[in-house]
């Protein structure tokens, strides 16, 4: 019965959450620099890049994931997708030496942008543990 209603709701009905930028970047209201897109996933580079190479990868419908933990297994296709978005920047971008994928999950991990996104960061040495 569940599995009906959200069939007839649809994934975006039930996406309560505040818009965010991301949105504005989605709508092309916001210009941004896009480095890859397909039907599911928009990438483009970060405004305030951390490291030479800042490239965040988002689902183009946020479907309730503002955060990686309200994931469910009916979004493994969207998550699935977005990791191998990243592979495939990465070779598009002739990323060599190295990268790091982050999801800042939660206030104290940094989260500023309430819609997932992953970070791709390459181009300098990545201390590990990050801060
Ligand atoms: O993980 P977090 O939520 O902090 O990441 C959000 C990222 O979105 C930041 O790195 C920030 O610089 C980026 N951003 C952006 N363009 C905007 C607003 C935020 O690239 N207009």
């Amino acid at each position: 019965e569940k599995r009906r209603w959200s069939n007839i709701l649809g994934a975006d009905l039930q996406d309560l959450a505040p818009a965010t930028v991301f949105d504005q970047i989605l709508a092309k209201a916001l210009p941004s620099q896009v480095v890859f897109e397909n039907d599911k996933v928009l990438a483009f580079r970060d405004i305030a890049p951390q490291a030479p190479v800042h490239i965040l990868v988002i689902p183009k419908r946020r479907a309730g994931l503002t955060a990686l933990r309200k994931a469910s297994r009916e979004q493994k296709g969207v998550l699935g997708e977005m990791l191998v978005a990243v592979a495939e920047i990465v070779r598009q971008e002739n990323i060599e030496g190295g990268y790091r994928v982050i999801v800042n999950d939660g206030e104290e991990a940094g989260q500023s942008v309430h819609h997932l996104h992953m970070h791709i960061l390459a181009g300098r040495p990545l201390a590990w543990p990050p801060g």
